[in-house]
């Protein structure tokens, strides 16, 4: 089984903006109104609260622009690009949101959850972006905002050896196995009388694989290459379906961060850093 190797889009260097974030700050209104203790106590205090308001939404911006955390919301069960080692998530993902977050001058905090809680916790604020093998899609575009491409992801399917599946075609009225929410399962719903199976891991789907319980598996390439690799029997065809884009997701109203984060994967594509990453992690045989 020959290996396919993620081709990196190494697109045309952006020039990086300024990164860091001015830290200025209007808190002191608030103490001279407290103690001005005069007849314009009242309106000062009305002022201060204005202004505190000022700052307090100046120090949010700040927050996002220098110093801080930077929450990254991924799925840890995708390797080589997020998966456990020991109680770290490491992976393609973590490494290049770390480098990221260090462009940024922040810190990185991975939060790992279901796949498909990710884009409700950006959506709500538990999360600041979205690093986890996801691809651009259109659906996905009316929820988020999608940073450059910095991958790219090829579903594959996955079939016992010497199976009867040969290709895409011959998946009609079979029982497939996908990760819940993801672009495979998208795509295994479209097939015409396919009985779909949703799991929360891929490794679950691909485990049920090998005991007979379903046909084939619809998943990204580089987690079946691993997957295959860890359990006997079973190969990966040489006909795929969509060759697709990885992004960063940000919330829609955070544009101020998606042009940070494309900055700052703009320098990391330029510097080799990227390639760099994915090369630890992904191996051309
Ligand atoms: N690339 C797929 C998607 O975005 C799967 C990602 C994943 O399982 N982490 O749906």
């Amino acid at each position: 089984m020959k290996k396919k190797v993620v081709s990196m889009m190494l697109c045309a260097a952006m020039t990086a903006a300024v990164l860091a974030g001015c830290g200025s700050s209007t808190q002191t209104a608030t103490d001279d109104a407290a103690s001005a203790g005069t007849e314009e106590a009242a309106d000062a205090a009305e002022d201060a609260a204005a202004e505190e308001e000022t700052a307090d939404a100046a120090e949010a911006e700040t927050e996002e622009t220098a110093g801080g955390t930077l929450v990254m919301g991924t799925n840890a069960e995708f390797p080589p690009y997020e998966f456990y080692e020991g109680q770290e998530v490491v992976g393609i993902d973590a490494e290049m949101a770390a480098a990221v977050a260090e462009k940024l001058g922040m810190e990185l905090k991975i939060e790992d959850m279901a796949f498909d809680s990710l884009i409700p916790a950006l959506s709500s604020g538990k999360i600041d972006i979205v690093a986890a093998g996801m691809t651009v899609t259109e659906d996905r575009l009316e929820f988020v905002n999608f940073s450059d491409t910095y991958a790219t992801g090829i579903q594959a399917i996955i079939v016992p050896e010497g199976s009867e599946i040969a290709s895409a075609d011959d998946l009609a009225g079979k029982t497939i196995g996908v990760q819940q929410g993801t672009t495979g399962d998208i795509f295994a719903t479209d097939i015409e009388g396919a009985t779909i199976e949703r799991y929360a891991k891929g490794m679950e789907a691909v485990q049920s694989l090998s005991q007979g319980k379903i046909d084939a598996v619809i998943i990204d390439n580089e987690p079946a290459n691993v997957f295959v690799s860890e359990v006997e029997g079973l190969q990966i065809l040489d006909e795929a379906f969509a060759v697709e884009d990885y992004a960063v997701a940000v919330a829609k109203d955070n544009e101020e961060l998606l042009d940070q984060v494309n900055a700052a994967l703009a320098e990391l594509k330029e510097d080799g850093t990227l390639q760099a990453i994915v090369d630890k992690y992904i191996t051309a045989e």
